[in-house]
């Protein structure tokens, strides 16, 4: 398995499940809007996708031939290991399933969407809190520190 296949199987970094941002520059940022994906500009003035981004569909990009610098360079950590050997495939696709999971856990345990609430599921569960108490977003958030989450990236 390729980093690409695991990629088109996983989607978690577009989700937004332990990313805010993909950051722009203003040319990508008026082509993207030109595609229909919205895009937004941070208080420190940066162009950026908020993820979950709007271009994501199922696991996949739906812009992928137009998709900006930032997500074609991006390599989370699990992604990183894949390439380099120092993960399996079947253990690097048995995390994503397990990430995958826990988000729909989340999830199933945050109110109904409202019209204002951020767009990554991770977000809504930081914002709302989780009807079953704070263990499983704990359980998620280790698992994403430990496995995808690259430290410093936005
Ligand atoms: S989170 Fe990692 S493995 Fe998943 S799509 Fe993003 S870069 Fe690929
Ligand atoms: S543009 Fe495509 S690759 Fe980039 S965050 Fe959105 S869905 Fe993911």
């Amino acid at each position: 398995m390729t980093v690409g296949e695991l990629c088109q199987l996983c989607g978690l970094c577009c989700q937004g499940a332990f990313l805010r941002y993909a950051l722009l520059d203003a040319n990508e940022a008026v082509r993207l809007e030109s595609l229909g994906v919205p895009t937004t500009t941070r208080r420190d003035g940066q162009r950026a996708l908020r993820l979950g981004c709007r271009a994501l569909s199922g696991t996949r990009c739906a812009i992928y031939q137009a998709r900006p610098a930032a997500c074609d360079s991006y390599f989370c950590q699990l992604a990183f290991r894949l390439r380099h050997g120092v993960v399996a495939p079947e253990i690097a696709s048995q995390v994503v399933e397990q990430a995958q999971a826990l988000l729909r856990e989340i999830e199933a345990d945050l109110p109904p969407r409202a019209e204002d609430d951020p767009p990554s599921v991770m977000e809504r569960a930081h914002h709302h809190g989780l009807l079953s108490g704070p263990a499983l977003l704990r359980r998620a958030e280790a698992l994403f520190r430990e496995h995808f989450l690259v430290p410093g990236q936005p």
